[in-house]
């Protein structure tokens, strides 16, 4: 199976007034044809960075090396004008923020025409949009469609942003922690949100979530980053039963399910990032060679793999 989009060797570089700050270190990474993969990891791990350097989205002091490949295509070369023509046609970002990424004084019905406004062939733009806010279960569409922001919660918000993304038929969807500050229905009303749409439509998402629980219920497939590294690509099941990476085992181990145990150590300093593998200082199986040397990503099992040396084929 060919991949949709690949992120092929990416780093991704900041120049700050401290110096400069590398938050992705050399990531590949496949996304295929109707799945949803889930990144996960700390905030810091550049998990957010990463999913943006497919859009171009990053601020004027990042810098990107590597290529990112979509529909065969390198999407790094493009032009600010021809991207235009890739971001919410092809690519659509659902942003992290629905308080600011809804215009507050325009209705939800105009918000959501704008997203469909290139499909020149839709007749019935309302009953699109309408079928649209059932598959993400508002029961009331046509009130829906003549409220304000104000009027709504921050799930619904969610949802409406989730359609706009969805509605103009992109082939990947990306959503940047987009349960973010819900409470559990909210989150759970969400979740569902994003699964139907994808599984409606076959459109791939790229879920980048802090949160494991949305995660687990959500994903295919998931990676975990640490310190700007994929350190583990794992089925989701799989990742749940029997984690790969330390770093995984320790994330599994610190939810409130499974007894909140905490993480030894303190989270990395992108400026100043451990020798070898940068997990070693809060790791309960590190060696030697863990300080010393970047340990190689290997497939430890079928679609399981990990950058650790307890995977490591023996040298
Ligand atoms: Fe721990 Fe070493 Fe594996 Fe890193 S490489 S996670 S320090 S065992
Ligand atoms: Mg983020």
């Amino acid at each position: 199976m060919k991949p949709l989009l690949s992120f092929e060797h990416i780093s991704c570089y900041f120049s700050t007034s401290f110096g400069e700050l590398q938050a992705v270190r050399d990531v590949s990474l496949d996304l295929y044809e109707g799945e949803i993969f889930g990144l996960i990891g700390e905030t810091g791990s550049g998990k957010s960075v990463l999913g943006l350097t497919a859009l171009q989205l990053l601020p004027a002091n990042a810098r990107v090396t590597g290529e990112v490949r979509f529909e065969n295509k390198s999407l790094l070369q493009l032009s600010e004008k021809e991207m235009r023509h890739v971001r919410g046609k092809k690519i659509a970002l659902i942003p992290q923020n629905p308080a600011s990424s809804l215009n507050p004084v325009l209705k939800i019905r105009t918000q959501l025409r704008e997203a469909v406004r290139h499909q020149k062939e839709l007749k019935d733009k309302d009953g699109y949009l309408a079928s649209w806010l059932q598959a993400v279960s508002f029961s009331y569409p046509i009130k829906l469609l003549q409220s304000y922001p104000f009027q709504l919660s921050g799930g619904m918000k969610q949802r409406i942003l989730t359609i706009m993304g969805a509605a103009g038929q992109p082939k990947l969807l990306i959503a940047d922690e987009p349960t973010k500050g819900l409470d559990a229905p909210a989150r759970h009303d969400v979740v569902e949100a994003l699964r139907n749409v994808c599984r409606q439509t076959g459109t791939t998402l790229l879920v980048i979530t802090h949160d494991l629980h949305v995660a687990q219920i959500l994903c295919d497939r998931i990676g975990v980053m640490y310190a700007g590294r994929l350190v583990e690509s794992n089925d989701t099941d799989s990742l749940f039963a029997t984690p790969g990476h330390p770093y995984t085992e320790a994330l599994l181990l610190a939810r409130p399910t499974a007894g909140m145990k905490p993480m030894a150590g303190d989270s990395p300093n992108l400026l100043q990032v451990p020798s070898g593998c940068a997990f070693h200082p809060r790791c309960s199986y590190a060696s030697e060679m863990c300080v010393e040397q970047l340990p190689p990503w290997t497939e430890y099992g079928q679609k399981k793999y990990a950058r650790c040396f307890l995977h490591a084929p023996s040298t």
